[in-house]
Order: structure tokens, then sequence, then C-alpha cells
């Protein structure tokens, strides 16, 4: 490639807001300069409709493995009937495991409470509840399983300081909840703790994530850089983007070892669609992003410049028009032009936006620890039986005649309330049972045992719905106790 060959980039103009987003983001980059060569692809309704379930075709995979970087506009999930996200798929089929999404106040040309606010939220991308491991177990009871990994952890928290350090950013803030999720979000504080140590000239500190949006939405200059788990930072980007005056104006970068996907961190909005009054600046500006991330630093900053200049020169659209504030109402189209018209200038209150060529705009390829060799020993088993019907006692007389043999019930709790034993009356108990049985005098529990024990329960006519190894490592329980035990 020589210098002057255009970047592939990949290209989906989605649904609802989509196209008109994309077509203004497209005029905007075409005449920034930006050497860019697109290949369009088709996602979202049209191809789920088509009967393919995860939303794309197998050729738009092909296109995004060569091309490396996909600039997407919103697509609408349809709910229900069988159909995964997209937007799942893509960030878990492509490793896409940082999310970064700026959330920043343009005070005073913005109306917004919070005119200091500057934070950038950077959200794991492909594990916790989004894994989309979902059951439903008994005629009551249905589960999601988070998975929280120790890789994932320290990629995504060590990107964060990373991020931070080539920013030229204070403090890294990390959100979990811990107190209630002691295993899952702990190894996430924990690895967290582990790798701030790493940077010393990075401030940090832990929130507990439901005090900690809580002080987002009222005092966000409190904050700088966020990492957090993906469901907490789905959901606190959106308030974030959203106390910023508008949740159109943020864009987002997905990033990941070998490939990159850039997009607004709205939605299809179909509820405007086809009006031409959508705010394009969300994807405007994952386009920013996407141009640094390619190493074309100078259409960048030509184009976040002039956006900045006509933000401040109030020409807005209607989600962020304010009288007396804004000067113009314009439609998408429109905006487009207005910005093409500021392209060379930029802003005289607002920060200059700055890029370098080559700077770092990505930290994918991050080295893990090797971790030393663990000793994990099965120490017991949780089963899961559907049953109507009855309290904790009569639960439990009904299964110690078959326990035994190497294994003893040790407690029994629903809806992980104990309720054997010593249950409280109060308790309520749906038709979904946990019995836990620990090896009994003795260390360990042999497969053998736990296989035998489960054949005994089929037998008496116990509905095994699930089954869940306790294991130690290294002597440490690798379990939660039941509330109350
Ligand atoms: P949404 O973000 O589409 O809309 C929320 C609100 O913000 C609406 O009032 C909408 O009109 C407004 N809004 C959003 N973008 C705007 C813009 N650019 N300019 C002006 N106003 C804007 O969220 P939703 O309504 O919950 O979801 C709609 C659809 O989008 C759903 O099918 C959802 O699954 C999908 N969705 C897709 C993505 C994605 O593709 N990355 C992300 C979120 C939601």
């Amino acid at each position: 490639m020589t210098e002057n060959t255009p970047t592939p980039i990949t290209i989906a103009r989605g649904d609802g807001i989509g196209p008109e987003i994309m077509d203004a983001t497209l005029e905007v980059l075409q005449a920034s300069g930006a050497n860019l060569a697109y290949e369009e692809i088709q996602i979202g309704e049209s191809v789920y409709k088509r009967g393919i379930m995860n939303g794309m075709e197998p050729s738009a995979w092909e296109s995004l493995r060569r091309t490396k970087v996909f600039l997407k506009a919103p697509i609408t999930t349809p709910q229900g009937g069988g159909y995964k996200s997209l937007n799942v798929t893509i960030r878990g089929a492509l490793g896409l495991f940082a999310n970064i999404r700026p959330c920043v106040s343009y005070h005073p040309f913005v109306s917004t409470k919070h005119p200091k606010m500057d934070v950038v939220i950077v959200r794991e991308n492909e594990e916790d509840l989004y894994a989309g491991i979902e059951y439903r177990q008994t005629q009551e009871v249905t589960q999601a399983v988070k998975l929280i990994s120790r890789p994932g952890s320290e990629k995504i928290i060590r990107y964060a300081f990373e991020y931070a350090r080539a920013n030229h950013r204070n403090k890294v803030t990390a959100f979990v909840k811990d107190n209630i999720m002691k295993i899952s979000d702990g190894l996430f504080h924990r690895v967290f703790d582990e790798i701030a140590a790493e940077y010393p000239d990075i401030e940090h500190e832990t929130m507990i994530i439901d005090i900690g949006a809580a002080r987002l939405a009222d005092t966000p200059e409190h904050f700088d850089v966020i990492v957090t788990l993906n469901l907490y930072g789905d959901i606190i980007s959106d308030i974030a983007a959203q106390i910023t005056g508008s949740v159109g104006l943020a864009g987002s970068s997905n990033i990941g070892d070998q490939c990159a996907m850039f997009e607004a961190i709205h939605g299809s909005a179909p509820t405007i669609a086809g009006k031409g009054i959508a705010n394009p600046s969300g994807l405007i500006l994952a386009s920013v992003m996407m141009l640094v991330h390619i190493g074309q630093a100078q259409a960048a900053e030509k184009i976040h410049n002039a956006w900045l200049k006509m933000v401040e020169d109030g020409i807005h659209t209607v989600d962020i028009f304010k009288r007396g504030v804004s000067k113009a109402r314009v439609g998408t189209r429109d905006f487009a032009q207005n910005l093409i018209d500021r392209l060379g200038e930029r802003p005289t209150t607002l920060t200059p936006a700055s890029y370098q060529v080559g700077e770092k705009a990505s930290f994918a390829g991050i080295a893990l620890k090797e971790l030393p060799p663990v000793r994990k020993v099965q120490v017991g088993v949780d089963v899961f039986v559907d049953h109507k019907g009855g309290n904790g006692d009569d639960m439990a007389a009904r299964i110690q005649p078959l326990v035994g043999q190497g294994l003893k019930l040790a407690m029994i709790s629903n809806r992980g309330q104990k309720v054997w034993p010593e249950g409280a009356p109060e308790t309520f108990c749906t038709d979904h049972w946990r019995l836990r049985l620990l090896a009994d005098g003795k260390d360990t529990v042999a497969p053998a045992e736990v296989v035998s024990l489960l054949g005994r329960f089929a037998e008496s006519g116990l509905d095994v719905v699930q089954t869940a190894s306790l294991y130690t490592f290294d002597g440490a329980a690798g379990y939660s106790v039941a509330a109350g035990q």
C-alpha cells in the first residue's frame, strides 16, 4: 500500500435513523479529505427478516475480516423470537473487548446541568450477562449466567489505565457490586487493585455501582476515566451521554486485538426515523475516533474542530436545540452541510481537538499475566431441583435418606436464601431448590460419588435441573455461601 492508498473500511447504514446519520457522516468524511475506500454491508432488520438469526450475512463477516475496521450505524434488534443481538455477536466474534465512550459537556453552547463534565467510560465488552447464557429451569424460575473472567478483567482494566496515561487523564474509577457478587465482581475489584498498583502516576478508586451511578448523575466532574463491567457500563454510559445534553452526542469505539468498530452510543431511534431530524453527531464523532485509529489524524482533527465550532455557533439539531442558547434548528442534512462549511475552522471557546499522526489510539495486544499453578479440589456439589410446595424442612426430610456414601447435606436454599437448617418461616419459596452437598468426613469428593448421588436422586423421582461442582482453589472456597448461612 502506498501512502495515498485509501484505507479500506466496512460501513453499514443500519436501521431507523441509521441511513440518515450515515449519509451525513459519509458526506463529512468525503469533504474532510479522509482517504477511505468503503465496502458496504447489509446488517440488521432486513437481514433478520430473511431468517438470519444474528442479523448479518456470511459475506459481511468476510468484509469485516478483510478491512478490520467497521463504521456502523445503529440497528434495530427484534425483541424475543430467538434473535441474537448483532452488536453483541460482532463484539464477541471479533474480540472487541474494550468499548470506549467519551461523554463531554459543551457548556455554555449545549444546555446541561453539568457544565464541567468530561468523562470517558471504558466498558468491558465481551463478558458478564451479555454472554446471553440463559435458562428457564422450572415453571417459575429463569436464570441468566454472569461470566467474569480474569483475562477479560485484566485486559479491560489495563486498557483503561493505558488509555488514561496516553490521554493525560489523572484518575481511573472502577464501578463494581462486590458487596453482593463477591466472587465475580470481587475478581474484577481484585484485578483492578493489582493493575492500579502498576500505575502509580494515576489515581485510582473503587465505587459500588449504585452510589457510583448516583454520583455520576449528580457530580460527573468527580470522574475522569471509569472502568466497569459490561452491563453497568452500558447503563451508565447512556446516563453519562444524556446528561451532557443528549444521548445523540456521543460516539464510541469498540477495540479488539485485530479489529475495531466505531458507532454512536444511541440506538436506531425508530420514532424519529425518516423525519430528517436525527442528530448525526454520535456517528460523526465515532468516525473521528476511527480516523485517529487508522492514523488519519489530520482529517480527524479537522472534522472534530469544525464540529466544535458548529456547536459553538449554535447550529443545533432538535434534541439539543434550546431557545436563547441555540441559534438555528437544523435537520440532519443541514447539520452535515454546516459542518462541511466549517471544515478548517476551530472553536474559539471550547478546547480545540488535537490529534497527532501515529498517536496511540488503541492498546490492543495487551499481555496477560502468567498465573501460578493452583490446587483445585472438588469438595462438594450444589444440586438444583424443581419441586413445588413445602418448606426447607420438608425438602431436607426428603433428601436426607438419599445422601451418605461420602456426601452430606449441608444446606438448602431457595433463590439464594437459606431455608435449611433453621430456615425462617417467613421466607417465600419458589419451585427452584438448591441442595448443597459437601464431602463427609474427608477433604474431597470423587466424581463417581456425585454420579451415584444423582442416580439415587433420579430413582427417587427428584427432578434435577442443574448441578454445580464446588471447588476450593489453594484451600479458598470458590463458591458463595447462601444468604442467612
Ligand atoms: P435509542 O437510543 O434509539 O433512543 C432513545 C431516545 O433517544 C429516543 O427518544 C430517541 O428518539 C432519542 N435519540 C436517539 N438517538 C438520537 C439522535 N441521534 N438524535 C436525536 N434523538 C435521538 O434507544 P431505544 O429507543 O431504546 O432503542 C431503539 C432500537 O435501537 C432498539 O431496537 C434497540 O435494540 C436498538 N439499539 C441499537 C444500538 C446499536 O445498534 N448500537 C444501541 C442501542 C439500542
